[in-house]
Parts: structure tokens; C-alpha cells; sequence
């Protein structure tokens, strides 16, 4: 664990971001922000098949997948901007139960109904 002022943080960002992604990483357990790992977005694209769990339509990893599909985004099922009222506790919102993976036209739709 380090321990590192807010500020030196910041240096590090603008001069080693690659070691600024590790510092976050190693500080703050994904449990408690809304940072999902790499690990996690595969092992939720890989349960549902790489589709989308609205549609069914194709999805991809990241841009650079060079395969055809939608990029997916991965989506809290319960929302994160709720996760204080998360029946498994807040601090489990990011558990792979509560993810899923959606195409982003069923993300929009599915944030948009949220917020109303
Ligand atoms: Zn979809």
C-alpha cells in the first residue's frame, strides 16, 4: 500500500501515467470506487458470451478488437450512483453479480430510464 499526498499524486499522472494507473490500482481496492478491472470486464464478457444481455447483439472488448461487434460497456445492474442502498453493501457494488455487459445503445437506454 503506498501512502502518497494527493498532490505528489498528481505529479506522478502528469509525468508517469502508467505508474499513476498502478498507484490507483494498488490503493484503491475496486470495491470501493467505480474502477472495474480488466480481469472483471472480461470475466462479465465471457459469462454472457460476449453478447448483450438486453439485446443479444455482438459486443467487443475495446476499440482496437479488431473483430466486428459493439464495444461494450460494462454496466452496474443495481445502480453505482445508488450503491449506498446496495442490498450486499455499498462497498460490494462492483461484485461481478452486479455487472453486466450491454451494447451502448442498451446502456443509454437503460441510463436514461434510471434517471427519470
Ligand atoms: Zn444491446
Amino acid at each position: 500500500m503506498y501512502q502518497i499526498s494527493d498532490f505528489l499524486f498528481e505529479e506522478i499522472q502528469e509525468n508517469y501515467p502508467e505508474l499513476a494507473e498502478h498507484i490507483l490500482m494498488e490503493n484503491k481496492p475496486e470495491n470501493s470506487c467505480r474502477y472495474i478491472s480488466r480481469e472483471k470486464r472480461y470475466e462479465v464478457l465471457r459469462r454472457q458470451k460476449w453478447r448483450c444481455n438486453i439485446c443479444g447483439c455482438k459486443l467487443k472488448y475495446s476499440k482496437e478488437n479488431s473483430w466486428e461487434g459493439e464495444v461494450a460497456h460494462i454496466d452496474h445492474i443495481f445502480p453505482y450512483t445508488q450503491k449506498e442502498f446496495y442490498f450486499n453493501r455499498e462497498e460490494n457494488i462492483n461484485e461481478l453479480s452486479n455487472l453486466q455487459a450491454l451494447c451502448p445503445k442498451c446502456n443509454l437506454t437503460k441510463s436514461s430510464k434510471e434517471i427519470q
